[in-house]
């Protein structure tokens, strides 16, 4: 007889796909160690089985989450353009139930937002207790692409004396603290960098361009943006050295191969999902009596009416 597969289980499996991909601030961190083309000894195949298995699980988990309605969680996904953060957030949660998914994609910033600090629209599309909310880039763009482009950071209107050298510290200790805060509060923060390499991006960008049904999604934009690539790691470098933490951990994403990307995504989210120990709500016995009464007329009702149950 098969062994009966209980949650422990199922997270110790899923292990290998998480751990050596966390960085919580125990050790120090360097980008440049972590390679892009990692597979985890699995082939297409076998990680297609994994990435099927986790997203009915976490299907099953969000309905818990929902029924729960104690936990909130915020996944948040970064990564240079072409990264696959677009498909791997379609691919992950294809089979989960729309209704308890929120999505926030965050673009250059508008007059409005500019007149607010730089959590206030992230913090206006965090999601609710029972939710999943999934950031397809975050306020982590502004210590990203505000610090690759200065000029940027003029726009926003700081008043001078706030802008020092100092900033970019700053804004690292000001998100941990909002990460914490969320954190005490009961939002499950959980982000990935999707790290992929030059080449891979150079090949992604040809693929966009030699495709017809691919090319909407080339931007000349994207072009400007691979030359300042080491600007960008240095900066992404950065941001995960100095923002990782127990309570909201980086998950740096080897994202050459797609489908080993959404295997650590999905391993991660769903083992993180697991340790919250989700339970449907116990009915209370003393409403039973209450609902015996209710199905007991309901079924009169059919009965009056000449249909079955
Ligand atoms: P796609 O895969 O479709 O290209 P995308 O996330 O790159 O997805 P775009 O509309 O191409 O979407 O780009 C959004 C742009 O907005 C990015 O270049 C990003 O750096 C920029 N952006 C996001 N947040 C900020 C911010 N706070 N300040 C300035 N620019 C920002
Ligand atoms: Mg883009």
């Amino acid at each position: 007889m098969p062994k009966k597969r209980n949650n422990k289980s199922l997270t110790d499996e899923l292990k290998p796909y998480v751990v050596p991909f966390r960085s919580d601030g125990s050790r120090s961190f360097r980008l440049k160690t972590h390679r892009t083309d990692e597979r985890g000894g699995l082939d297409k195949e076998a990680a297609t089985a994994i990435i099927e298995a986790n997203r009915q699980r976490l299907s099953d988990l969000q309905e818990r989450l929902y029924a729960t309605d104690r936990w909130a969680v915020l996944l948040i996904f970064q990564g240079m353009d072409a990264a696959g953060k677009d498909s791997a957030i379609d691919a992950v949660f294809s089979g989960v139930n729309p209704q308890g998914v929120d999505v926030a994609s965050f673009k250059v910033p508008s007059t409005l937002e500019l007149n607010h600090d730089f959590l206030w629209r992230a913090s206006a599309r965090l999601p609710q207790r029972g939710r999943l909310g999934i950031f397809n880039r975050s306020y982590y763009e502004e210590c990203l692409v505000v610090r690759v482009h200065r000029p940027v950071l003029a726009k926003q209107k700081l008043p001078p004396p706030l802008l020092t050298r100092n900033i970019w510290r700053e804004r690292f200790e000001d998100i941990n603290g909002f990460e914490r805060y969320l954190s005490r509060n009961g939002t499950l923060v959980l982000k990935f960098f999707l790290n992929v390499s030059k080449e891979e991006q150079r090949q992604r960008f040809l693929d966009r361009l030699e495709q017809p049904g691919k090319r909407w999604k080339f931007s000349m934009d994207d072009v400007a943006e691979r030359k300042l690539w080491d600007k960008y790691q240095a900066a992404y470098q950065d941001v995960i050295a100095h923002t990782s933490t127990d309570m909201a951990p980086w998950h740096v994403v080897p994202a050459d191969h797609k489908w080993f990307a959404r295997v650590v995504i999905s391993s991660t989210i769903v083992s993180a999902l697991e340790k919250l120990d989700l339970h449907f709500p116990k009915i209370d016995k003393a409403e039973l009596p209450e609902y015996e009464r209710v199905r007991v007329a309901l079924e009169a009702e059919g009965k009056r009416r000449g249909k079955g149950k």
